[in-house]
């Protein structure tokens, strides 16, 4: 089974991600995508995220009835800071063909994860480039290891969903209807 691992903080997953996800599906022909929501996130260690288990409910109630779609809690339930690495050493005992999806950005400094070379050797890196972002200056050997691919821009991110939501404005089509429930009846995002 080939799989694709789409890794983040999910606070709340939205249409960017789902979008993005079916099309990397389709683009790398992969069996499913596997969302794993981080515990800590390295690069957000000074930002407060909400609770995993909401951000986990919310993941769960997203991709329901989607065959190819699932998830792993296993930074969750690990917890301390998600490192890409320890969760791929786990993964690589169920799934022996895996794709790492990450975005454009995460390339640009990708040098600077933990063990990135370890990382390189154990999986695929599928990077997720948008027609108007612009090449990097210097292109290191992540870059040229990776598998750039044009995915749909969609122009949605969870801040701008928490912002929404703190400013009682609507979300409908940003996320799916049971994640706008799920967010109401938690009454998250308010302060
Ligand atoms: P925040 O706004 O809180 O930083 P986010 O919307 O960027 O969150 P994350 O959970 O941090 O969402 O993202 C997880 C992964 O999904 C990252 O690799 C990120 O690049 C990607 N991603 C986020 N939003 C989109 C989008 N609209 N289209 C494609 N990929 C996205």
């Amino acid at each position: 089974m080939k799989v694709g691992v789409f890794g983040g903080t999910f606070d709340p997953v939205h249409y960017g991600h789902l979008i993005t996800a079916v099309a990397v599906k389709e683009i790398k022909n992969l069996d499913k995508i596997i969302f794993i929501p981080s515990f800590i996130a390295p690069h957000k260690i000074d930002r407060s995220s909400s609770s995993p288990i909401h951000r986990i409910e919310m993941l769960k109630l997203a991709i329901k009835g989607i065959s190819y779609f699932d998830y792993s809690d296993f930074e969750i339930k690990k917890k301390g800071v998600s490192y890409t690495i320890d969760t791929l050493k786990f993964l690589q005992n169920t799934y022996d063909d895996i794709e790492l999806i990450i975005g454009y950005d995460n390339l640009l400094d990708f040098s600077s994860w933990k063990d990135p070379d370890e990382i390189l050797k154990m999986i695929k890196l599928v990077v997720l480039k948008r027609k108007v972002q612009n090449e990097p200056v210097e292109k290191d050997k992540f870059y040229y290891a990776s598998e750039i691919i044009e995915t749909p821009t969609i122009d949605i991110s969870a801040t701008a969903i928490r912002k929404r939501v703190k400013n009682n404005l609507p979300i409908n089509f940003l996320v799916p209807d049971a994640v706008m429930e799920y967010i109401k009846h938690f009454n998250l995002y308010k302060d």
